[in-house]
């Protein structure tokens, strides 16, 4: 089949790459491995989808290249075209993007209408085994059968959800590969106990070999084994950056960030409970946890020495973090196709002509929190020149 343009993926940053070129009038052909596009779409969000967050900044990316993609295409950008497709959002209190009805179907929905509405022709079933040169047409060979084109985009995602066979197509072509590790994924831990289940809204702060990578708010959800939840998520980019090669790494976690600790230790007296000093304070099991955790004599009575040993160990309460958990729990890969080899302003391959990559195949990645669908819509509107 001859077209313009084939996109190689029907994820989040094929869709809608297919969408804004097919707007131009380009003919767009979206082949997609799966039985239905946009699978995993549905279970961004926890099924909400947090399409983007309007405080997202290049910054908040593991790399400078994604600068002028964002800087062109940010959040209210996005969201303004989402309007133009028929979607209504709404933002909550930390920023994160969310469809108005709060239901990942909903956004799917809008894409697969306007992919409709803009004639761009969709096969599924259908995985792209191979891209070959042949003159001057990009040839996909698939297993449906050959698809010629003059714009070929790679959209295959990454290693977290679509396998390491999402970076083959473009790494055959003699695109580099930098190391995956895998991210938004709960911190592997041993150091708490009999706290499954229970959150807590902390401030934590993440150090690898000394060297404080991130100190944030937020909830942390206490898991056997594991610190998982947003906050802890968002630790975890940090640590998959360091692409393993760290010999330790701390999380201290700050229970009671809204009081400074004199006045916890105050607190602590003033409640005068010594058999249970940190009761009206922490969840049961959090607090168990401190207690074992502070040097203090076993008296009946509190004590000035008491209390503050407790107000210290409840503000600087040190995790050992071993790792980030497996594919299994990552929302997102650090590490993919080397951005090295890409313009930054057409995401069009310095080494071969006509052949683009975008979303997540490529090596960007960032924190939880809408920040990575942010980047697949980003680019997508990057490679089909919206707005140029
Ligand atoms: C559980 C979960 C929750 C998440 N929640 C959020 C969230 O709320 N907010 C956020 O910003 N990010 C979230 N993410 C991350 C986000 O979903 C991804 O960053 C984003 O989907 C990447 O888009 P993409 O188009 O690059 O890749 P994908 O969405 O992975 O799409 C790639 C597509 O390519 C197809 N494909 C692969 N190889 C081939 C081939 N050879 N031929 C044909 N088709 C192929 C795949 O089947 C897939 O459909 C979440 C991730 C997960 C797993």
């Amino acid at each position: 089949m001859q077209t313009s343009t084939v996109i190689a993926g029907g994820g989040a940053s094929g869709i809608l790459a297919a969408i804004v070129c097919a707007r131009k009038g380009d003919d767009v052909v979206l082949l997609e491995k799966n039985d239905r596009i946009g699978k995993k779409l549905l279970s961004t969000g926890n099924g909400k989808c947090n399409l983007s967050n309007i405080n997202c900044t290049p910054d908040d990316y593991n790399t400078p290249f994604v600068k002028d993609v964002i800087d062109r295409y940010p959040p209210q950008k996005v969201v303004e075209f989402f309007s133009s497709l028929g979607l209504l959002t709404r933002v909550d209190e930390e920023g994160r993007v969310y469809p108005y009805s709060e239901s990942a179907t909903t956004v799917l929905n809008v894409l697969m209408r306007n992919l409709l509405n803009y004639g761009v022709r969709v096969i599924t079933q259908c995985e792209v085994r191979e891209i070959v040169r042949k003159e001057d047409k990009w040839i996909a060979l698939t297993d449906k059968g050959e698809f010629s084109c003059d714009k070929l985009i790679v959209a295959t995602g990454s290693d977290a959800t679509s396998g390491s066979k999402s970076y083959s197509l473009v790494q055959s072509l003699g695109h580099a590969l930098t190391p995956v590790n895998y991210a938004i994924a709960p911190l592997l831990c041993k150091d708490i106990k009999g706290a499954n289940g229970v959150r807590a809204k902390v401030l934590a702060q993440i150090a690898v070999d000394g060297e404080t990578l991130m100190s944030e708010r937020g909830e942390m959800l206490f898991k056997d084994n594991a610190l998982s939840g947003v906050l802890a998520f968002r630790l975890s980019s940090m640590l998959a950056r360091k692409k393993g090669k760290f010999s330790s790494c701390k999380v201290t976690i700050d229970f009671v960030p809204d009081y400074s600790e004199e006045k916890l230790k105050q607190l602590i007296l003033d409640y005068d409970n010594a058999i249970n000093p940190l009761d009206g304070i922490l969840h049961k099991a959090l607090a168990l946890n401190v207690m074992s955790r502070t040097p203090m004599d076993k008296s009946l009575l509190m004590s000035s020495a008491k209390a503050g040993a407790l107000a210290k160990s409840c503000k600087h309460f040190e995790v050992n973090v071993t790792g980030v958990a497996g594919r299994e729990f990552a929302q997102v890969a650090s590490g993919g196709i080397s951005t090295d080899g890409f313009d930054c302003h057409t995401l069009q391959s310095l080494r071969h002509k006509g052949l683009y990559c975008i979303g997540e195949v490529l090596d960007v990645d960032g924190l939880c929190g809408g920040y990575n669908l942010q980047w697949a819509w980003a680019s997508a509107m990057a490679v089909g020149g919206y707005d140029d």
